[in-house]
């Protein structure tokens, strides 16, 4: 069976590597649940983007919220991205890794005065304003300041992306963005309030996109609201098209994203639009192929109607088979002869809906490894400590060597910012 998503992911002598490191030796050195990511993997995926926007001007910005490790975020900064952030504390993480203040974009339905605040101090690229009342908000804090917010206005180009309900976005009746046909009005709202600079015009669509066509329709919508909003003596410097982009869990095929930027880049020059700066919000196609999450068999537990097989990883490690029904594929990092049967891996959280995958057939004992794949996206980011559970540790194969990027929390660590009531009396 050949491994979905990424070349960098290998069997030798049965067993797997990644970037030719065995995972085997790495879960003995660095324990379980870990993960695993090759930055190689994280450099294509990036490259390819680059390529295709290569002679104009633009800016990639990293969706931090798929993977926000610092030393992922370095990785990107490094490589020249910018970052798409929704919180202040991803403010604070990336410039913690480096990232320059000048290439983030600020997204998000809910900014807070204090995270403008915060956002405005530092100077980011752009706020992209989600709502009319944020706008006001916006303007109102930038004055205050005396500073000048620049904003784009993420509008609703109400096209379907055809992906989960939880992660479309693009749809008229979800919480995000301006609807198209409120933008042209919000815009003029824009360029009247004090405190503010139009810059450019944003939009998201959704999340896990296997094809073009949603993609292009977007644009299309895109382009007659900067032309209206031109027309109406507004300049649009910058058109940010977000994220979005699908990987391969199983048998998605999505297309390349270097061929999908230059089918979007041709459908900007068809319409005279090849001069205007390109902004990308890619999250989970440069990182989700590039990272594995590794788990022991801790029990095997067969039933007259399912199969447990109980590991060490649960939902609070990897949330997206529990929150979204998300296939993703298991593989035992160490192949054993026998034959497979069907098994339900499970974690130990106590919640029937802590799952990793079902109905698995799988050749498996106590102590074995399995590597769930295509885990660098919404993995460790999602993580949470629920049944005072310490976080995973991550490591990251950097030119072939190992590097422990994240220690494995510790029990304590979780409950250090608490205390307890004074004595009774
Ligand atoms: C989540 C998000 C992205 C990235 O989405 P992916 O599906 O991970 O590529 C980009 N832009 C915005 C505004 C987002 O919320």
């Amino acid at each position: 069976m050949s491994l979905p998503g990424s070349p960098h992911l290998a069997r030798r002598d049965g067993v797997l590597g990644l970037d030719g490191v065995d995972l085997d030796g790495l879960a003995r050195r660095f324990g379980t649940p870990l993960y695993v990511y090759s930055q190689a993997a994280m450099l294509d995926a990036v490259a390819a983007y680059q390529r295709a926007l290569q002679g104009r001007a633009h800016l990639v910005c990293y969706a931090m919220k798929a993977n926000s490790s610092l030393a992922v975020l370095q990785t990107f900064a490094r490589a020249g991205c910018g970052f798409d952030i929704v919180s202040g504390g991803e403010l604070e993480r990336v410039l913690a890794a480096g990232g320059r203040p000048e290439r983030i974009v600020f997204s998000g339905v809910g900014k807070t005065r204090t995270e403008m605040q915060q956002a405005l101090a530092a100077g980011v690229h752009c706020f992209n304003v989600e709502s009319e009342g944020e706008l006001r908000r916006l303007s109102e804090v930038a004055t205050a300041a005396g500073r000048t917010a620049p904003v784009s206005l993420r509008v609703n180009p109400d096209v379907d992306a055809g992906t989960h309900p939880y992660i479309s976005t693009g749809l008229r009746d979800n919480k995000f963005g301006v609807a198209h046909e409120q933008a042209l009005a919000v815009y003029r709202l824009a360029a009247a309030l004090p405190g503010l600079q139009v810059v450019g015009i944003d939009c998201h669509i959704g999340s896990q996109i296997t094809q073009a066509a949603p993609y292009l329709d977007a644009l299309d919508r895109v382009l007659d609201l900067v032309e209206a909003v031109e027309a109406a003596g507004i300049p649009i410097h910058h058109v940010d098209l977000g994220g979005g982009l699908g990987i391969t869990y199983t048998d998605e095929q999505p297309p390349r994203a270097d061929e999908l930027v230059a089918q979007m880049l041709a459908r900007m020059d068809a319409r005279g639009h090849g001069r205007r700066e390109v902004l990308l919000e890619p999250g989970r196609s440069l990182v989700g192929n590039a990272g594995v999450l590794l788990t022991e068999v801790q029990y095997l537990k067969p039933g007259a109607t399912k199969n447990f097989c109980i590991v060490d990883a649960a939902m609070n490690d990897l949330m997206r088979p529990a929150m979204y029904q998300a296939w993703m594929a298991i593989e035992p990092v160490r192949q054993r002869a026998g034959v497979a049967r069907a098994w339900d891996v499970v974690g130990p959280v106590c919640e029937s809906g802590d799952w990793l995958g079902r109905d698995r057939p799988l050749a498996v004992a106590e102590g074995d490894l399995l590597a769930v794949l295509s885990a660098g996206a919404y993995g460790m980011a999602m993580a949470s400590n629920y049944n005072t559970r310490p976080r995973a540790a991550e490591v990251m194969i950097v030119d072939g060597q190992p590097v422990l990027i994240r220690e494995r929390e510790r029990a304590a660590d979780l409950f250090a910012g608490e205390t307890l009531l004074p004595a009774a009396g």
